[in-house]
């Protein structure tokens, strides 16, 4: 049915989507991990996030497989947006937290409506069973943009009285 296959064909692009999408996750917190040891608080949550990235993206690889699609089409292309977002970790700035911090803020927003949109792949194409999958990772990037909205003020508070210890910002 030509609908189905619609559905089939845009439900696999969404998981090649969301898989190069975790990559890039995974990749920029870990780069955020290399940076962030003055604030632990920050810190534990990322490596927290990393590994539920790491489980996300071995969650796409199984969705993948499971849809029927060989693993040697899998390729993930990085995306403009991200590679700004990748660009915004790296850039070596005395207020790098905060920024990485919005930054990390837009990205769960894009994950949120990406597996919103692949769930809804997922009921139209008739795969039941990856939708109790999906709405894991979608719970846990929820999560995470929740956590970064609460930490944004004492982040910058942190951030402030790091500014204003001469002791400290000497370790720059
Ligand atoms: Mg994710
Ligand atoms: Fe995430």
């Amino acid at each position: 049915m030509m609908t189905n296959e619609a559905a089939h064909t845009a439900y696999v692009d969404g998981l090649r989507n969301a898989h190069a999408l975790e990559k890039q996750a995974i990749e920029i917190i870990e780069r955020q991990l290399e940076r962030m040891e003055s604030y632990p608080e920050l810190m534990q949550r990322l490596r927290q996030h990393l590994q539920e990235t790491q489980a996300q993206h071995e969650r796409l690889d199984r969705l993948l497989e499971a849809s029927g699609e060989s693993r040697s089409m899998l390729k993930d292309v990085a995306m403009s947006f991200m590679g700004n977002v990748a660009a915004l970790a790296h850039a070596p700035a005395d207020d790098e937290v905060l920024k990485n911090t919005f930054a990390n803020a837009g990205f769960e927003a894009y994950e949120i409506a990406a597996y919103t949109s692949l769930i809804a792949l997922a009921q139209q194409a008739g795969h039941a069973d990856a939708i109790t999958e999906l709405q894991k990772s979608l719970e846990e990037e929820r999560s995470m943009l929740q956590w970064l909205e609460q930490h944004v003020e004492p982040l910058t508070l942190a951030y402030l009285e790091r500014e204003a210890d001469p002791s400290e910002a000497t370790l720059r």
